[in-house]
C-alpha cells in the first residue's frame, strides 16, 4: 500500500512541482519588476472600535495587478518577495505610497484626530538598520503625526529578539509609532514575550474566531486570550470578523476593536476615499449601541 501511495504521490504531485517552479521562476522575474512598472496596488480595510461600530482607521493590504493573470493576492507572492530579496523595495513602496494616501486623507475628508494607518511589515524589515530613519523622513516630509501610523509584525518575527529587531522596535517607539503583534495565536507563542516587547497591540488571528459559535469551548478559550492580552497590558485587535454574531461576541467580552469582512472588505483607494469623506461608522443599522450613544 506504500509503494502504492508513494507511486501515486509522485504520479500526482510531480508535473505540478515542475509547473509551479517554472512559474515560479517565471513570477521572480516579472515581480522584480512590478514595483518600477506600478503593477502594486493599495487596498484598505477598516478596523472598528466595537462599542460604536465607529472607524479607527484601515489597514493596508498590497495586490499585484499582474497585466496577464490579474489581481493576484499578497500571501503568493509576499513569500516570493522575501525569497528573493525584492521585500525591501515593496514594503518601503507600501509605506510610502500608503503614508501618501493618508496625507491626502488628511488634507482633504474631516478625518477623525486617533485615526491611525496600520502597515503590515515583514520580518526582514524590521533587520534594516535604516528602517526607523526611513519612516521619520516619511512622516516629517509628509506632515504626518507619528501616531497616525501602525506597523502591523508576525509574532514569528520577533519573538526571536534580534538585536536589530530590538532596536527597529524600540526606536519606533520612542517615535511614537504604534506596534502590533498580527496573527497572534498561529505561530510559536511564548507568553511571557507579550510583557517583553515595546509592543502596544495585539491582533489576533482569525483562526480564532473561525470556530467560535461551532466548536465547544471556543466562546471561554477567546475570552481566556483576550483576557491574557488585557493582563499583559496590550490593546487587543480581533480580525476576520464575518458575522454580526462573532461582531456582538467580541464586543460582550470588552473587546475593543477588530475588523472583517462583515463591517467591511479590503477596498480600492478611490472606494476606500468615498467611504471615508462619508461614513464614520459602519454596520450601525444593525449593530453595536450607533453613534449617538458613543
Ligand atoms: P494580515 O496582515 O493578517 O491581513 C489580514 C488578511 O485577512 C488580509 O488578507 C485580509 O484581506 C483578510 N481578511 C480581512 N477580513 C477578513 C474576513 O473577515 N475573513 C477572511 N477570511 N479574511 C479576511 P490579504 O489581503 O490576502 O493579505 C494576506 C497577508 O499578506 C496579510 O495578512 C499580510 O501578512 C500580508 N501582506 C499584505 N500586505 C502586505 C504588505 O504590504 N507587506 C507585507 N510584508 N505583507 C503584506
Ligand atoms: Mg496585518
Ligand atoms: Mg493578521
Ligand atoms: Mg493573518
Amino acid at each position: 500500500a506504500a509503494k502504492r501511495e508513494g507511486r501515486n504521490i509522485i504520479k500526482v504531485f510531480e508535473p505540478v512541482m515542475l509547473y509551479s517552479r517554472q512559474l515560479r521562476s517565471q513570477m521572480a522575474t516579472e515581480l522584480r519588476d512590478a514595483i518600477s512598472s506600478d503593477q502594486l496596488v493599495l487596498h484598505y480595510q477598516p478596523v472598528v472600535e466595537l462599542a460604536t461600530n465607529r472607524i479607527l482607521g484601515v489597514e493596508v493590504l498590497v495586490r499585484w495587478q499582474h497585466p496577464l493573470r490579474g489581481l493576484i493576492p499578497p500571501d503568493t507572492f509576499i513569500p516570493l518577495a522575501e525569497e528573493i530579496g525584492v521585500i525591501h523595495d515593496l514594503d518601503r513602496w507600501v509605506m510610502s505610497a500608503s503614508l501618501r494616501q493618508l496625507a491626502a486623507w488628511r488634507k482633504d475628508l474631516p478625518l477623525d484626530d486617533d485615526f491611525q494607518l496600520r502597515v503590515n511589515l515583514s520580518a526582514v524589515e524590521l533587520k534594516q538598520l535604516d528602517l526607523v530613519d526611513h519612516i521619520r523622513g516619511l512622516l516629517r516630509e509628509l506632515d504626518v503625526p507619528a501616531h497616525s501610523l501602525v506597523v502591523e509584525i508576525t509574532e514569528t518575527a520577533i519573538v526571536t529578539r534580534g538585536e536589530v529587531e530590538m532596536y527597529s522596535l524600540l526606536s519606533l517607539k520612542q517615535l511614537g509609532v504604534g506596534i502590533e503583534i498580527d496573527d497572534f495565536g498561529t505561530g510559536y507563542s511564548s507568553i511571557s514575550y507579550l510583557r517583553e516587547l515595546p509592543v502596544s497591540m495585539v491582533k489576533v488571528d482569525r483562526s480564532l474566531l473561525v470556530e467560535l459559535n461551532t466548536r465547544t469551548g471556543q466562546l471561554d478559550f477567546v475570552a481566556a486570550i483576550l483576557q491574557l492580552i488585557r493582563a499583559a497590558g496590550l490593546e487587543a485587535v480581533f480580525e476576520g470578523i464575518e458575522t454580526r454574531e462573532q461582531a456582538d461576541q467580541l464586543r460582550a467580552m470588552g473587546c475593543a476593536s477588530g475588523q472583517g469582512y462583515y463591517f467591511s472588505r479590503p477596498m480600492p483607494a478611490d472606494e476606500a476615499t468615498a467611504l471615508l469623506a462619508t461614513t464614520r461608522h459602519l454596520r450601525v443599522d444593525e449593530g453595536a449601541e450607533g453613534p449617538e450613544r458613543a
